[in-house]
């Protein structure tokens, strides 16, 4: 008998979400709007301690939410973390504006504040302030906030944090998302916490989170028929998901150790091989470890490196991906501007995450750590 297949990380439901979504069908808030959509808002906002939040239903649409706020349109440049998943920076052309990519540094494998400055310098040279920065907490890592602030700061360009990775991260206690202009949330079936899809724009601007609302409604108008003067979107979250969501909040603390714990697992098995590195946290860092990664180098074990060791995996039905190939290198972004060096393509090549899911079984682990003895001692 095949074994079950063991995912990267798939969804972990609490006790309390099907009894929302019960609640919700009894009530009859099967819509965009609804009870749950405004407590799930509240909880967000004090559980990360941004003033304000917006639920909507994608990570993406938040972000495209952020750049419309802050007037970025046509040839505006916005400069972007290369190393990360593409919703971070698809929004920026679908504002027919133009992504520049920073190369990430590797310390925290987010955007390196040096080239990022760099990047600055050469528009304000060629007469073009940047619009925004796009800085990504990758894998439940946190990004250099505090220098990267400071360069915003000095230049006065608002970032835009992509936070959809690292719910529950923070610096010295102090939430990811919560640095910004605007901190956005993916609640992605794959992420820390789920409700099937959605996102959250967070932000202490009153004024932007309820554009945001209004942008996330078509932009409609207060009139007793439907008046539209702007352009807006269809980006809403539904009660339904949002009953989902205030139940997996509550958990998040739990999915959180769960997936820590699961990074102290795999230090354990990799402990004494050669080569094999792993994420730290620098100092005052807390990471929800939300996918756990190896970098392999190589030179160092010419037995181990990731593509052969992905297919070992495969063969075992265990799920294991390389890290994300960084927007530069992607076709979609080939003619576009890059600054940096090799880090994020070197990431790319050497790394590997592993099974993370906050549900793995004592059963499954005990399948993962044989299989990776298994490739090791051949
Ligand atoms: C998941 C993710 C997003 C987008 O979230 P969706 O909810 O899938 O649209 C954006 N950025 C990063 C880094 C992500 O991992």
């Amino acid at each position: 008998m095949q074994e079950e297949k063991i995912l990267l990380s798939s969804p972990h439901m609490g006790t309390e979400e099907i009894k929302n979504i019960q609640e919700a069908f009894a009530t009859n808030w099967v819509a965009p709007v609804g009870p749950f959509i405004n407590q799930f808002e509240k909880n967000l906002s004090e559980y990360t301690q941004v003033k304000h939040a917006a639920v909507v239903n994608s990570g993406t649409a938040a972000i495209h939410l952020a750049l419309r706020i802050l007037e970025v349109g046509p040839d505006d440049v916005v400069l972007c973390q290369s190393f990360t998943f593409i919703g971070s920076s698809n929004p920026v052309t679908y504002q027919n504006a133009v992504p520049v990519f920073i190369d990430s540094e590797k310390e925290t494998w987010n955007m390196c504040p040096e080239a990022l400055e760099t990047a600055i310098k050469y528009h304000l040279n060629k007469g073009k302030t940047p619009k925004a920065i796009i800085v990504v907490h990758l894998y439940g890592v946190p990004a250099k906030m505090k220098e990267i602030t400071a360069i915003a700061d000095r230049y006065e360009i608002p970032i835009i944090e992509d936070a959809a990775e690292a719910l529950g991260s923070t610096i010295d206690g102090k939430a990811c998302g919560s640095f910004g202009k605007f901190g956005i949330l993916s609640f992605n079936g794959n992420k820390i916490i789920t409700t099937s899809g959605g996102g959250a724009l967070l932000s202490n601007d009153e004024n932007a989170i309820t554009q945001a609302r209004f942008l996330a409604t078509q932009a409609k108008d207060t009139a007793p028929h439907y008046e539209h003067s702007i352009l807006g979107y269809n980006y809403r979250m539904s009660n339904i998901s949002a009953a989902i969501g205030v139940g997996q909040l509550q958990v998040l603390k739990d999915r959180v150790k769960a997936r820590r714990e699961n990074h102290d697992f795999y230090k354990k098995i990799f402990g004494g091989v050669e080569g094999v590195e792993f994420l730290k946290e620098p100092q005052g860092f807390y990471s929800n470890r939300w996918l756990s990664c190896i970098l392999i180098d190589q030179p160092k074990n010419p037995n181990l490196s990731p593509e052969p060791f992905r297919k070992h995996l495969e063969r075992n039905n265990i799920e294991s991906r390389p890290l994300w190939k960084p927007m530069h290198m992607q076709p979609l972004y080939k003619d576009a501007l890059y600054f940096g060096g090799k880090v994020s393509e070197q990431l790319f090549q050497k790394g590997l995450c592993l099974p993370s899911g906050s549900n793995l079984t004592s059963d499954e682990k005990e399948r993962i750590k044989k299989s990776i003895h298994s490739f090791l001692s051949k």
